[in-house]
């Protein structure tokens, strides 16, 4: 039976309890949204399911292309038990095309094709709003080894090839997204946190809709409906 859990941490979309196993984590995820580091608050009905269900969904898909993930067991539809993890203070964004606060940064036209796929490499840090690094920024504070970051791009970029190709045959295109990573304590890497319309930009190849979460940070409208829709294809994709 499950027992009263100490929660560890309340983050802006999830919940991390302790469980009695010190290996483990519970995650639980909230309708809470925001951007602009905080800035814009809000609600996304039914957003917590969505983004747990297609999370798992995803890192299953991966461990099945050899990617180690922290995902165990979908407990219900808003919890997971995943693995304990130490994570790495950086936020890994992969770009297939030019979005966001690229296209913000350099001037570019959002939608631009990259050459290939780019790897960047932020701080996370709230209070600083979690600023653009280098690699070698991550190497010579002690962030990560040179090892585990050389693991850390290798592990992201086969990431991006899973998830394009499954996402192209649902029609959509994984045009960016972030991701967290974590070490257990014997120091193994894992892709960790989420994979969602929170934390990637997916358009639909026919029409180009926007179906992410720039629906709710640009008041585009539709913002559940288009979470409905990802969730819909992904399913649709993968057995459960
Ligand atoms: P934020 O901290 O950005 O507000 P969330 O609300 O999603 O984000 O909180 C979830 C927190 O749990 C994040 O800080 C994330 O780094 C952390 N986390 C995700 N997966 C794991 C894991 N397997 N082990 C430990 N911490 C994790
Ligand atoms: N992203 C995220 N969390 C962050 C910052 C970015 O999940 O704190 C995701 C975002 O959803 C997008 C990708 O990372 O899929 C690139 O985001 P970008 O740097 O363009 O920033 P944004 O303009 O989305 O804030």
């Amino acid at each position: 039976m499950a027992e009263v859990q100490e929660l560890r941490y309340e983050g802006k979309a999830k919940r991390v309890y302790a469980t009695a196993d010190p290996g483990v984590f519970e995650v639980e995820y909230k309708d809470d949204a925001t951007a602009f580091n905080g800035q814009k608050r809000g609600h996304i009905a039914g957003k917590g399911v969505v983004n747990n269900r297609m999370s798992n969904r995803l890192f299953r898909l991966l461990e099945q292309h050899g990617v180690p993930t922290h995902f165990i067991e979908e407990l219900s539809e808003r919890r997971t038990r995943v693995r304990a993890l130490t994570m790495l203070p950086v936020e890994i964004v992969v770009r297939n095309r030019i979005a966001g606060s690229l296209a913000s940064r350099l001037g570019l036209p959002e939608g631009t094709p990259l050459a290939q796929p780019l790897v960047e490499w932020y701080y996370k840090n709230d209070a600083l709003g979690d600023p653009l690094v280098s690699r070698a920024h991550a190497e010579v504070l002690g962030w990560v080894s040179p090892q585990e970051a050389a693991e850390v791009e290798r592990l992201a970029l086969a990431v991006n090839h899973v998830l394009r190709e499954f996402l192209a045959q649902q029609g959509v295109e994984l045009v960016d997204f972030k991701l967290e990573f974590g070490r257990d304590s014997a120091g193994r890497l894992y892709v960790a946190d989420e994979i969602s319309p929170d934390t990637c930009r997916f358009w639909d190849v026919a029409t180009g809709e926007k179906l992410d979460k720039d629906r709710f940070r640009r008041d585009l409208g539709g913002v559940e409906e288009a979470y409905a829709e990802i969730w819909k294809r992904v399913e649709r994709g993968l057995a459960p």
